[in-house]
């Protein structure tokens, strides 16, 4: 029986692998987001882990979770990309499937609320993206009602596979994939949520600019964030994407 699996299993990889071959050729570019194998932690810092802790503490999602977890590490999810309210991908599963998520933009009356919580207590953008964020400021944007992560009433998806499950495998890939590519590039997640982080900055600042600046102050950033930062493309941060949302609100609306 197990044999019939298997030869089933390689024929699907194969398949798979002339089809990219195939639109490779057509110009398509392929690249699999790269996600730690095996047991190794799939997220490290901040933003990328309360990313994925936002996705593991809804029961709608549970089910399909850990499939999808495994998806991506075995690197089946291409072609990530992330836009204002909108990730695509494209999973390797028996075929190839794309896959779109759209989240509903951030409340206007929730990120004032949010904006007001951490008035005088975000020094930086190195402090904001780093994740070194003070107590209170943490669980205002990691608040399950009113912070910053989508909850699954906000979350819309749909994937080009057969499995008409409220949420298959590869939508759960990709949203890993999203915690993931948030673990290297941070400021993505605000392009998502199309919210500009630079308004969550004090220009006053209540808090002593040494906790904050000290701490980065020896710290390699590129270890920090795992990436290069002096890559030109893709991570220049995105502050433009995030301002064509509209205009720049006025204080006490
Ligand atoms: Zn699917």
């Amino acid at each position: 029986m197990s044999w019939y699996y298997q030869t089933d299993a390689s024929e699907a990889k194969e398949r798979i692998k002339r089809e990219i071959a195939k639109r490779q050729k057509r110009g398509e570019a392929f690249s699999a987001v790269e996600a730690p194998a095996g047991n190794s932690k799939l997220v490290k810092t901040f933003w990328g882990k309360a990313w994925n802790e936002n996705l593991e503490s809804y029961s709608d999602y549970e089910h399909r979770l850990p499939r999808g977890r495994s998806y991506l590490r075995q690197g089946n999810v291409y072609n990530l990309t992330i836009q204002p309210g909108e990730v695509s991908s494209v999973v390797a599963g028996s075929e190839l499937y794309d896959v779109s998520v759209s989240i509903a933009p951030l409340q206007k009356s929730r990120w004032s609320e949010i904006k007001t919580h951490c008035e005088g207590r975000v020094a930086s953008m190195l402090d904001l993206l780093g994740g070194k964020l003070g107590d209170g400021v943490m669980r205002v944007i990691t608040d399950p009602e009113c912070g910053l992560f989508p909850n699954p009433k906000e979350i819309r998806f749909s994937c080009s596979c057969p499995d008409h499950a409220d949420m298959c495998k590869h939508v759960a890939a990709t949203l890993y994939g999203v915690g993931v590519r948030l673990d290297a590039q941070p400021d993505w997640f605000f392009v998502l949520r199309s919210v500009d982080p630079t308004e969550l900055i004090s220009t006053a600042s209540l808090i002593t600019p040494a906790a904050a600046d000290d701490a980065l102050a020896g710290e390699d950033l590129s270890a920090l964030f795992g990436i290069e930062l002096d890559a030109p493309l893709e991570t220049t941060p995105p502050v433009n994407a995030v301002k064509t949302t509209g205009r720049k609100k006025k204080p006490g609306e």
